[in-house]
């Protein structure tokens, strides 16, 4: 898949460790004992490193939604400078560790990525906030894939997140390694079903993007295709957009299918589409095809194993 580490910032207090205000943690076993397993993280407290102590008093974010102080509860005092100073300091040495990933704690005045409450002078909140170093860091690394362990319980995002983690692994190990116009149509090959599956209209325009044109540099020309590769890749898949994949897929090797075994497949995409089954019952049939008839373009598909069997991810949606 990858051969440089998988390495993902994360709210220290999603690890178990107990850096809550309250002396608390917020420990995540999927994240822990499940996704771990592919990942090293890089474990970060905003409020501790900004030499807040534990416990210490519960914060929140009050006024401009744009601009807004981080203060705490009962006593009013501001903390916003000491934790924008800590951001500063702590985005310049992520900036060394190469990441590919970040996953925050949800609704944190510092961690929080949406819908954080932020309160006005009346003390009335509304849920429009950013955490004040999570927006630094997704403002710093658009491109990173960031999620809050919250949205990752539910089966579609949680898959979404961590094909989008692996593809931005590549994406970054196909820059360091010095982009070519070759190279980047090779990229492109292997996942153009898995672009397909996230927006059909948007695999077109990256496919014209790397073919039509050469007065492009290859610097250049990889600065646009990454952005909107990774765009792309953030727009959810559908049942409808799978089968489609699917269907395509099926093209490459139908006339090779006995009427038996056609059916049987068709029977399978047909129960998928009707939520009948997850999307791994057909797929496993089709790469079981892919391999018998040797369908090396299909075979090198990200599609078929944009991530580890083990997290069973594809079980789910
Ligand atoms: S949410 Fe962020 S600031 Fe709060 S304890 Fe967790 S890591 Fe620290």
């Amino acid at each position: 898949m990858t051969t440089a580490p998988l390495r993902l910032g994360i709210s220290r207090c999603l690890l178990g460790e107990e850096v809550r205000f309250d002396g608390g943690h917020k420990r995540d076993t999927f994240l822990t004992e499940v996704f771990g397993r592919y990942v090293e993280w890089v474990p970060v407290c905003p409020e501790v490193e900004a030499g807040l102590g534990i416990p210490r008093e519960a914060m929140r974010l009050v006024g401009d939604p744009q601009d807004p102080k981080l203060v705490t509860i009962k006593s009013g005092t501001d903390h916003t400078l000491a934790l924008e100073t800590m951001t500063t300091n702590r985005i310049e040495e992520l900036k060394e560790l190469d990441l590919s990933g970040y996953v925050f704690k949800k609704g944190s005045p510092s961690c929080g990525i949406e819908r954080v409450r932020i309160y006005n002078e009346h003390g009335m909140p509304s849920r429009n906030g950013v955490g004040l170093f999570a927006r630094a860091f997704i403002e710093q690394f658009p491109l990173i894939p960031v999620e809050e362990e919250g949205r990752l319980c539910d089966p579609r995002l949680r898959e979404n997140f961590i094909e989008r983690v692996f593809c931005y692994r590549r994406w970054q190990d196909l820059v360091q390694s010095g982009v070519t116009r070759q190279a980047l149509v090779q990229f492109h090959t292997i996942h153009k079903y898995l672009l397909l599956a996230h927006h059909p209209q948007q695999c077109e325009v990256l496919g014209r993007l790397i073919g039509h044109t050469p007065q492009h540099r290859p610097k250049g020309l990889a600065h646009r295709y990454g952005e909107l590769f990774m765009k792309t890749l953030a727009v959810k898949t559908t049942v409808r957009k799978h089968v489609n994949v699917l269907q395509h897929i099926l093209g490459y090797f139908k006339e090779r299918l006995g009427a038996h075994e056609k059916a049987e497949l068709l029977g399978l995409i047909g129960d998928y589409h009707h939520g009948l089954t997850p999307l791994i019952v057909p797929l496993t049939l089709i790469k079981h095809y892919v391999q018998l008839f040797d369908l090396s373009y299909i075979r090198e598909q990200v599609y078929l194993n944009s991530h580890p069997k083990e997290l069973m991810l594809r079980n789910h949606v």
